[in-house]
């Protein structure tokens, strides 16, 4: 059998810039594909079934529970999200490269069943910046911005489970760190030193 893909994982808050960048480095690398997740939420207006998320009931993922189908799942702001573990394994097992957007409690599921997964966190600069981009955004109703910066500052207090942060003030240095992380792991699929998070055991 040939060469597994490897798994990125990119967490960060909602807002942080996380869609943006990864919009972006799938344009860079074509053995990259997006795993795209499992929602209860309701489309955005901007996004399509089957290339943003697959938007499904809650008593069909509370099935995929039950199924034990899930590689990972979690409950964030109230709603269901959900990465199959089908749809990951059969990437991962042609030989594709796999970038997921999860959050931190689906990080960590996945890190404990595929541990060479590498976890990568994306940041705003500040609190402030992340509540203009929110606004400016205008997907969210003030409510749930509001419960999404609550939420952020819980997810901000795990970062230092990540094996690299990347603060996005500017977008397109931000593009970059992530292309040489992943170049890297392209290269010789081991891990590099120079921007690698210091708390990083
Ligand atoms: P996430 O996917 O993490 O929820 P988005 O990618 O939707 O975040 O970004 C949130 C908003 O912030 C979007 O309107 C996006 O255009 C904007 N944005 C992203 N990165 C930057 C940046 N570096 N500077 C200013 N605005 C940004
Ligand atoms: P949004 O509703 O803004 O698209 O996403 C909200 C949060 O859900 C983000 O933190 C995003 O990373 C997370 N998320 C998206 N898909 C999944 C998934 O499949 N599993 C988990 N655990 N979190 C997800």
């Amino acid at each position: 059998m040939g060469k597994k893909g490897t798994i990125f994982i990119v967490s960060g808050p909602s807002g942080a810039g996380k869609s943006t960048i990864l919009n972006e480095i799938l344009k860079t690398f074509p053995n990259l594909v997006y795993s795209v997740s499992y929602t209860t939420r309701s489309p955005r207006s901007n996004e399509r079934n089957g290339v943003h998320y697959h938007f499904i009931s809650k008593d069909i993922f509370l099935e995929k529970i039950t199924g034990g189908e899930w590689a990972e799942w979690a409950e964030v702001h109230g709603q269901f999200y959900g990465t199959l573990a089908g749809d990951l394994n059969r990437a991962i097992d042609t030989g594709l490269d796999v970038i997921l957007d999860i959050d931190v409690k689906g990080a960590k599921q996945l890190k404990t069943s595929y541990p060479e997964a590498v976890l990568i966190f994306i940041t705003p600069p500040s609190m402030e910046k992340l509540r203009e981009r929110l606004i400016k955004r205008g997907t969210d109703t003030p409510e749930e911005i509001e419960r999404r910066l609550i939420n952020a500052q819980k997810e901000m207090s795990v970062i230092d489970k990540y094996h690299y942060v990347i603060i996005n003030d500017r977008l397109d240095q931000a593009i970059s760190e992530l292309k040489r992380i992943i170049e890297r792991y392209h290269a010789d699929k081991k891990v590099g030193t120079s921007i690698r998070h210091p708390s990083c055991a």
